[in-house]
């Protein structure tokens, strides 16, 4: 029986700013969206505390046996530097200075975030769409929004009528935002911007002379707005109404907002059942920022160059850090507080990699089904993995206990404590044991040495030596092949 049928899990729903009961569209189907990056530079730390804690999500759902499919999109084109009217996309803002294609922007900080991403070891989403990959559709849906009465065309662009809109829909629904705060809160119009109203957000935008980033369409030579594109690809490829949307805080308004509204005048139904926000990352208890000099790249972190941290931390570390902060809290990044995650990563590694010599006892001094449902419970109650993580050292007492003579488990409950810590520690939390694979690392190192050195002895004509080599690797376990391409070599 699949895990989740036993396995009621909560997740804390930002529409309704309630824990709710989750409950799939389709049984045993969970669709779920989350906002991917926009890419004009490198991967920001903050997002990465996102997208990290939307990876644990899709890995506990797959670990309690939905069929999922994650949607996570790049944004290529069409984010703009703020609402304004006059403002710049970010990315052909980016290829102006650099003095480069917007393809090669967007390609060259496409390439940086999966570098990243994979060095953080995240699972690949289902589907990464991109919002040029996606003109044509995001043209039909201006059009049906113009056709439903809710946009209208003023010099090529397109715009959302938001007070149209707030007739029969509710345009704050997510972010609490009132329509009317909104008018007062934002800035006059000025005599250049073609909105009827400030708080009108642009579906399509006329592209001037300079902008290279340009579509045809039935307006204009233009780019689509930012915030279509997520309407746009979410109905695509998971339907009308899906599970879950993800995306950080900052995105709630206008971003999401936005969307909902785009989404629901198409369709007629709320696009999104259980709206999930990560909260915010510090450094060192301030915002970051490039301009202050308070800034990491997540790959710094990694390599250890940089000035802000004491020195390198593995992505691993990185990740047991971002898992024992409650993803709804702030998260405060610094050196001392991943030098106290190292030790406590070091910790549960070398319980993981002890337990698998331990010898059963007789009878078990430990309630390993409690803690197994205790360990359930914290992931069920809105992926509080803080909780998950301190479940997780009560065994870890229990294992340092049994190497000390003080404790036994039966070889049933060693068992079922060996699968479901290796479960949560490696499936669900992503976390890795460095130790053992730098190690495979460096073994293959050395045999590819040996191979080069035994090459040279060949080349050399010295028989001998390179008998010696193979042979003494054999005894090891490890056996070379030659053949056309070179020498390999499998290890038994
Ligand atoms: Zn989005």
């Amino acid at each position: 029986m699949e895990l989740y049928k036993e396995n009621q899990l909560k997740i804390y729903n930002s529409l309704s700013k309630t824990k709710e009961d989750f409950k799939p569209i389709t049984d045993g189907y969970v669709g779920m969206y989350v906002c991917g990056p926009t890419v004009y530079s490198n991967a920001h730390l903050g997002n990465v505390r996102t997208f990290m804690f939307f990876d644990v999500v899709y890995r506990y759902l797959l670990h309690l046996g939905y069929k999922v499919r994650y949607v996570r999109n790049i944004t290529d084109a069409g984010h703009l530097e703020n609402e304004d009217d006059e403002s710049e996309d970010k990315i052909a803002k980016k290829a102006r200075l650099e003095k480069i294609e917007p393809m090669e922007v967007v390609q060259k900080y496409t390439v940086d975030f999966h570098n990243v991403l994979k060095n953080y070891n995240f699972l690949p989403p289902s589907i990464e769409p991109t919002a040029t990959g996606h003109i044509i559709e995001q043209i039909e849906m201006i059009k049906e929004i113009i056709e439903k009465g809710f946009a209208y065309e003023v010099n090529g662009s397109v715009y959302f009528d938001v007070l149209e809109y707030n007739k029969k829909g509710n345009y704050g629904i997510l972010s609490g935002r009132k329509v009317e705060d909104l008018i007062h809160n934002t800035r006059a119009l000025d005599g250049q911007s073609d909105k009827k109203n400030p708080q009108d957000f642009a579906l399509w935008k006329k592209a001037d002379e300079r902008h290279i980033m340009r579509w045809p369409s039935p307006w204009s030579d233009g780019f689509p707005g930012w915030h279509l594109e997520c309407s746009v690809m979410s109905t695509k490829y998971l339907g009308e109404q899906f599970d879950i949307h993800g995306g950080g805080l900052d995105l709630k308004f206008p971003h999401h907002e936005c969307e909902i509204a785009q989404s629901q005048t198409c369709s007629g139904v709320k696009p999104v059942n259980y709206w999930m926000h990560t909260n915010m990352l510090l450094l060192n208890s301030q915002k970051m920022a490039k301009s202050t000099g308070n800034f990491i790249l997540p790959n710094e972190i990694l390599s250890g160059e940089n000035n802000i941290l004491p020195k390198a931390f593995s992505a691993s570390v990185v990740r047991f850090f971002n898992m024992q902060a409650n993803y709804r809290s702030i998260l405060d990044f610094s050196g001392e507080a991943l030098e106290a995650s190292e030790k406590g990563h070091a910790k549960l590694m070398e319980a993981v990699s002890y337990i698998a010599k331990i010898d059963a006892g007789n009878t078990s001094t430990f309630d390993v089904q409690k803690w197994k449902t205790a360990c359930y419970a914290a992931m069920n109650d809105d992926f509080n993995t803080p909780i998950l993580i301190s479940n997780l050292f009560d065994v870890v007492k229990v294992i340092n206990q049994i190497k000390e003579g003080k404790a036994s488990l039966t070889s049933d409950d060693l068992e079922d404590v060996k699968q479901t810590l290796n479960a949560f520690v490696f499936d669900v939390l992503g976390l890795m044991n460095e130790n053992a694979q730098d190690n495979s690392g460096k073994v293959n190192g050395v045999v590819e040495l040996l191979i080069k050195l035994r090459k040279e002895a060949r080349e050399n004509k010295d028989w001998a030596l390179s008998d010696q080599i193979r042979d003494e690797l054999i005894d090891l376990g490890i056996q070379l092949k030659d053949g056309k391409e070179g020498t390999t070599f499998s290890i038994n």
